[in-house]
């Protein structure tokens, strides 16, 4: 077993590591990868304890999960490059599915704005994963890296020193529900902290730093005294699989006045994931009594503006036909004129010439609005589920031996689809400012050594749940002159190339 090496001194007794993750979700389970999968953090001795099980090989004709992440190309890239080659996994597993389009629209007033990836030069805008796919293939990934994993285990107490180069380790006392079927608990000793007969099942683990990447509920967190600062959205999301009628690969997102509901493409693009932002009652009633047949015909209703979420001013806007009609003539227009300016450009002055339909697509002036696919229930064995919203930031990322990461460090509305996204972010940040520590010969738990990690992670984290917020409070409002206004808005920025590609930029991890 190796020491502690820098600055701590070992207790007796107590197991060591140098990073101790407190929780294998997605973003615990990525820092510990890409830490271990770096020259310059290879040889720590990274721990990850987690309350769950490992996670199965998935099957390609396993149900599809309600539990999935649209992940943006800069967590993917993260995923394939800085961590020890987990995307391969998924990619291999045949089970994700990448959407080149998003079209967000208002379903109140009808204005949309519609992304394509050529726009940009791009593959994909994003890629729809299940949860367990991504956890699977980084729990692969850590046992090929050498990531000492604890699984069934609850990390029950944990203390960290308030003074900073104190020397003192953090310690956490571990309990392992089921240390004799697996659970891996290679580094348990006999006794505890105190010296006393201690129970096989519990260890105490000093370490150089502990993350804290327990969730939401971070109780890490709490007894290193860090509070939150936030609110709740009074609303539930509900999560479920449908088929769609043709495969497709657009993420939709309608936004009804009780919240927005998105089909995002997964598996062969034949089924969807839906997540809908609704009230309690209505949550309940879509994740707890409706049958499959009854969601499938909810969600179509709802994304195709029909039935019970036809909107009340729809036979005004007409879904928003004058505004369209103007789209449209003006890419009627427009885009004649730009190929023709091209054309004679690339004569007179050698610019080159339009080729290619990815070229004549960054040439639509406004994106005419698409119709989503029919929606079709899934068939037996897919679940629902839904949970409750809130969005939170905590006062604190740091201090002396600990960071926080993932939604342990901050929660946002779902419905950017950004919330891993930035978690993935806070493990690229905090695995960054832990190599440079070390290059620089700084301990690793020191409030120096975390510091860049935290002024980086605020400042990617600040804007975006700012964002998602204003949009939850903008989409919320069904008065007819807000609605009026924001479908106008929509239309702007759909009609404007420059801010439609800079704010799919900005949804793609590049800020
Ligand atoms: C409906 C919905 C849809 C979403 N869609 C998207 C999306 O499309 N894109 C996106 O980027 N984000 C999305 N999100 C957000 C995303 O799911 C979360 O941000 C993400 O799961 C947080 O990951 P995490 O690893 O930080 O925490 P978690 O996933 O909560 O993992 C925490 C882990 O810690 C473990 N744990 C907790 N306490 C202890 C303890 N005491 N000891 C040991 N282990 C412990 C738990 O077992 C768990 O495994 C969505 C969220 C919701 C609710």
């Amino acid at each position: 077993m190796r020491a502690i090496q820098r600055g701590v001194a070992t207790r007796a007794r107590a197991d060591v590591a140098d990073v101790l993750v407190v929780g294998g979700g997605v973003a615990g389970a990525a820092l510990a990868c890409a830490l271990r999968a770096r020259d310059a953090t290879k040889d720590l001795r990274v721990v990850v304890v987690d309350g769950g099980d490992a996670n199965p090989a998935p099957k390609r004709d396993d149900a599809i999960d309600a539990r999935c992440v649209a992940l943006t190309p800069r967590s993917r890239a993260f995923l394939a490059h800085e961590c020890g080659g987990a995307w391969d996994e998924i990619e291999r597993a045949g089970r994700a599915r990448a959407f080149d389009a998003m079209q967000a629209w208002d379903g109140v007033g009808g204005g949309h704005a519609t992304y394509d990836a050529r726009e940009l030069g791009a593959a994909s805008l994003g890629t729809v994963a299940e949860n367990r796919v991504v956890l699977w293939a980084l729990e692969r990934a850590g046992e090929r890296l050498g990531v000492e994993r604890v699984a069934r285990a609850r990390v029950t107490a944990t203390k960290t020193p308030e003074e900073d180069a104190s020397g003192t380790p953090a310690r956490a006392t571990v309990v392992v529900e089921d240390a004799g079927k697996g659970g891996k608990a290679t580094t348990t000793r006999e006794g505890g902290a105190g010296g006393g007969e201690a129970s096989e099942r519990t260890m105490e683990i000093d370490a150089r730093l502990i993350v804290a990447a327990d969730g939401p509920k971070s109780a890490t967190r709490t007894a290193a005294g860090i509070k939150v600062g936030g609110w709740g959205y009074g609303q539930r999301a509900v999560v479920g699989t449908v088929r769609t009628d043709r495969a497709h690969s657009t993420a939709w997102q309608r936004f009804l006045p009780t919240g927005p509901i998105a089909l995002l493409p997964i598996g062969d693009g034949t089924y969807s994931n839906v997540v809908w932002t609704t009230t309690p009652s209505e949550a309940k009633r879509l994740a707890e009594d409706a049958s499959d047949a009854e969601f499938a015909q909810a969600v179509h209703d709802a994304l195709q503006g029909q039935g019970a979420y036809k909107s009340q001013y729809q036979e005004d806007f007409n879904r928003f036909a004058t505004l369209r009609f103007v789209e449209d003539v003006a890419n009627q227009v427009f885009k004649p004129l730009a190929r023709a300016a091209r054309t004679t450009m690339s004569k007179v002055v050698g610019v080159p010439a339009i080729e290619g339909a990815d070229e004549a697509a960054r040439l639509d002036f406004a994106p005419p609005f698409r119709y989503p696919p029919d929606v079709l229930p899934a068939g037996e064995g897919t679940k629902r589920g839904s949970f409750p919203l809130s969005t939170h930031h905590a006062t604190r990322l740091i201090k002396p031996r600990l960071a926080l990461i993932g939604d342990a460090a901050h929660v946002v509305h779902p419905l950017g689809g950004q919330g891993l996204n930035l978690g993935l972010r806070d493990a690229e940040l905090l695995a960054n400012a832990i190599a440079d520590a070390r290059a620089l010969g700084q301990d690793i738990g020191s409030v120096n050594a975390l510091n860049p990690y935290a002024r980086a992670s605020v400042a990617a984290n600040a804007p975006m749940m700012a964002a998602l917020d204003g949009l939850q409070k903008l989409f919320a409002n069904d008065t007819y002159p807000v609605a009026l206004a924001r479908s106008l808005g929509l239309a702007a920025v759909n009609a404007t190339g420059p801010v439609r590609r800079k704010i799919a930029w900005y949804a793609m991890g590049g800020a």
